[in-house]
């Protein structure tokens, strides 16, 4: 029997585009997937898309998408890289940009546009291939869900998953028009979202399964608290919706280190680098994107009390110019404090291998990958008890070597009491090496691959193919 056949889309793909986990996931999942299907990963082929070194060539003569009268013209674009086959979306309109959405303050003003057109791009691809399934992910693509259920042509079926319900893709009403879609979909249970279009309603209203990527996340959606407005909505097609928690690519996130002495000749050598003082002080990172949802308030409230403290604290991330001046203000005051403001994957793997603990305070969190690479890398977590959060990361305080689970140190609300007594129980872990030293070894023995999930995924493509109820 011939295999079925899976179309992957994302709007970013590791190693190509990266901003954030949406790509490690593209990248490491369809890995999982690959011998099980034959398989294709879509994306744009954003100008920064560095061709020579993919060797990524033409797959398509070029031809034109028509959308509100004006036409665009695309080509397909492909490549084999490390066993896995690609195939890249190339249009002026959506790919010849700075940055993939917009600058680090807002979004670009056309990404309706931009994004429509990688979805009716993404249906032309489906439509000359036939795959079985498309997965699409997060509101870039998620309107490949309505176009294929309006072509009667098309038999794929598919699968959203919502990364972060935070980013909806939400456009004025004109877009309608301009993106050929009915009339008819400006409704409260299809994309009409307070006068506007949203793109992730379209997923969520016409994907044959919905998923997000944790069990946990997937309860707090249908609430008001996480669900940014959509949580009635979510409600209405609960039926169809599941979470899946995320892995890390193991061979990608590996340690250059296979014990603790190793990781704290690692630790020794990135103090030196940023010239930071004392290797027996404890090493407290932060990775991540500068913005709210990080709880980027809630760590500058905290930072210079933390600061106070025998300790060292390294800050890699980019984001809103607010928190990066602020940043820059307490690094500039505090020697204890190092501050990279770049996007460096090696940097980022490096200071994983540095670190004791790992800062994580997100307001919310639908999985979060950050805590488990940390947790692969010997660094404890230190994270507010949420979404794909407290799915991954037990509290010490319940430590037990015969589970398979993970351990680190939680805080149960956002507030900065709650964050500095947990920052205290981390020093008092880190003085009691005996302990910390063991949940670490613990941690660092987890399954935190891709192998599970990878199958659940596959179960429910199977389903939806199918046509079984979910
Ligand atoms: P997000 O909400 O940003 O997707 P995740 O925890 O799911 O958060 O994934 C973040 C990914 O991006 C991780 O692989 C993390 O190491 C990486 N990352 C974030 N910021 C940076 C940075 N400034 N430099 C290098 N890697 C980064």
């Amino acid at each position: 029997m011939s295999k079925p056949s899976l179309l992957f889309v994302s709007s970013e793909v590791y190693p190509f585009a990266k901003s954030g986990g949406l790509a490690d996931v593209a990248h490491a999942l369809p890995r999982a997937l690959n011998a099980e299907y034959t398989l294709e990963v879509c994306m744009p082929l954003y100008s920064f898309v560095e061709r020579e070194k993919y060797a990524i060539q033409k797959r398509m003569e070029h031809f034109d998408i028509s959308m509100g009268g004006v036409h665009y013209p695309v080509e397909i674009y492909g490549c084999n890289y490390e066993g896995i086959e690609y195939r890249f979306i190339d249009s002026a309109l959506l790919c010849e940009r700075e940055y993939m959405y917009g600058t680090p303050e807002e979004g670009y003003a056309d990404n309706a546009l931009r994004f429509g057109l990688f979805a009716y791009a993404v249906v032309a691809l489906l439509k000359e291939e036939k795959q079985d399934i498309v997965h699409l992910n997060d509101w870039q693509s998620a309107l490949v869900a309505l176009l294929i259920k309006e072509d009667t042509s098309i038999k794929t079926k598919s699968l959203f998953t919502i990364h972060n319900l935070a980013y909806q893709g939400i456009f004025a009403h004109s877009y309608l028009h301009a993106l050929d879609l009915d009339t008819k979909h400006f409704a409260m249970d299809a994309i009409e979202f307070y006068h506007q279009i949203s793109f992730i309603k379209a997923g969520i209203a016409y994907a044959d399964a919905v998923t997000t990527v944790s069990k946990r996340y997937a309860q707090e959606i249908l609430t008001p608290e996480f669900g940014c407005g959509l949580e009635g909505f979510l409600k209405h097609h609960k039926n169809k919706l599941s979470g899946i928690i995320n892995g890390i690519d193991t061979e990608h996130f590996a340690p250059a280190f296979s014990d603790l002495k190793g990781k704290a000749q690692k630790k020794k050598e990135y103090l030196k680098e940023v010239s930071l003082r004392g290797v027996k002080k404890p090493l407290f990172v932060f990775i991540g994107r500068f913005t709210w949802q990080k709880g980027m308030d809630l760590f500058l409230e905290a930072l210079e009390s933390m600061a106070a403290y025998e300790c060292n604290i390294a800050i890699l991330g980019q984001g809103e110019s607010v928190y990066t001046t602020k940043l820059q203000e307490l690094a500039h005051v505090h020697k204890n404090i190092h501050l990279s403001c770049t996007y460096d994957e090696s940097l980022s793997l490096e200071m994983y291998g540095a670190a004791d603990f790992l800062l994580m305070p997100s307001l919310f969190e639908p999985c979060g990958l950050n805590q488990m690479i940390a947790m692969h890398y010997g660094a404890l977590p230190l994270v507010h008890h949420v979404g794909g959060l407290k799915d991954t990361v037990q509290s010490y305080k319940d430590f037990d070597d015969t589970k398979t689970k993970a351990y680190g140190i939680a805080f149960k609300s956002p507030n900065l009491t709650a964050f500095l007594g947990a920052f205290e129980e981390a020093l008092e872990l880190f003085a009691n090496k005996r302990e910390y030293n063991k949940i670490l070894k613990h941690n660092m023995l987890c399954d935190f691959s891709w192998d599970k999930s990878a199958k659940v995924y596959s179960k429910l493509y199977k389903i939806i193919t199918q046509g079984e109820k979910l």
